[in-house]
């Protein structure tokens, strides 16, 4: 392709949202023979909401999902926000001046039905732990209460696994070492993620998910959207590994996704598609941003890339 050939595809790209930062990954694109989309926000909208809260220990549910919100509160992770929101809501349905007065106390205060935590501290891929009332309390998956030595009674066990194999994401409450609840998170599929995944297969391209998130629920997203092949429990730092593993054999492979977990899996994709909605360390760690955060234009980059390049016109 010609520099103007190349200038020309740069700005349809752009007329289309799609930014491209260079020749050389415009190029590579035309190449691309597994597309390795992350599932939350990605996949998925990114938008999770709170679907069930179940306590297990006999406490009250609004001081359940109080302490597990304030938890939650310095979070930014969406499954952190979302349980912030579901328990706002809970706690103000009965009195909703309170929740404007709440309001008022401005962004940076914390808002006053909360309670004072304690060396917060967020473990990627896992949850949250802190001290509230002088006694720990972790929030998150199976691993982290596991590592942190709390029994996990099968009773729980089977209700966060019913959870997962409807595609929800199960998340466990242990406070003072002890069980106390388990809440069920929701993230629906982007309309279009379905269809794109469809159309990649039929260009000839192999569709992949990876993610943090459990297998049950991985598996279950997956057979939504269409993908067979899941990498699923992935540590943020194992995300680029995975896409070193498909690069083995010298295929070409695209990354797309939004998260900072996935900024080092989108440097080391030959092709890094950052979704424009995304955190500012993923859109520059690729080299491709999806303006309107629309997975359609996964195709639309390829396309570009197929049509500047082909001989064959
Ligand atoms: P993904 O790759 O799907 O974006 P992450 O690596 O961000 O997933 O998180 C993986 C898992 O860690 C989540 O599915 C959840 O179980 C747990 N987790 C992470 N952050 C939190 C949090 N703030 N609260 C509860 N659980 C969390
Ligand atoms: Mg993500």
């Amino acid at each position: 392709a010609t520099p103007t050939a190349i200038m020309v595809a740069t700005g349809v790209g752009a007329n289309n949202g799609v930014l491209i930062k260079g020749g050389d990954a415009l190029e590579r694109a035309q190449k691309v023979k597994y597309v390795v989309f992350d599932k939350t926000g990605t996949l998925t909208q990114g938008r999770a909401t709170v679907t069930t809260a179940k306590v297990f220990s006999g406490m009250d549910r609004g001081d359940f999902l109080t302490l597990v919100a304030s938890a939650e509160a310095s979070s930014e992770h969406p499954l952190g926000r979302a349980i912030v929101e579901y328990a706002r809501h809970f706690h103000f349905f009965d009195d909703p001046s309170a929740a404007k007065d709440d309001q008022r106390h401005g962004k940076e205060s914390k808002p006053s039905w909360l309670f004072d935590v304690l060396d917060f501290s967020a473990l990627p891929g896992k949850g949250v732990q802190c001290f509230v009332h002088g006694k720990r309390i972790l929030v998150g998956n199976r691993k982290l209460l596991t590592e942190n030595g709390v029994m996990i009674p099968s009773e729980a066990e089977q209700f966060v696994t019913e959870l997962e194999e409807s595609a929800k994401t199960g998340i466990l409450v242990a406070y003072n070492n002890a069980l106390l609840g388990v809440l069920g998170l929701a993230d629906p599929l982007k309309r279009e993620a379905a269809v794109v995944v469809d159309s990649l297969r039929k260009m000839g391209v192999r569709p992949v998910m990876v993610t943090g998130d459990n297998r049950r629920t991985a598996q279950a997203v997956a057979k939504e959207v269409g993908i067979q092949d899941v990498r699923a429990e992935v540590m943020p730092a194992g995300k680029a590994d995975v896409i070193r593993s498909f690069q083995r054999d010298g295929s070409i492979v695209a990354m797309v996704g939004d998260g900072i977990n996935d900024s080092p899996a989108l440097a080391a994709a030959d092709v890094g598609i950052a979704i424009g909605a995304g955190t500012d360390i993923a859109i520059e760690a690729a080299d491709y941003v999806l303006m309107r955060s629309n997975l359609e234009d996964v195709i639309t980059a390829i396309d570009l890339s197929r049509k500047t390049f082909s001989r064959i016109r």
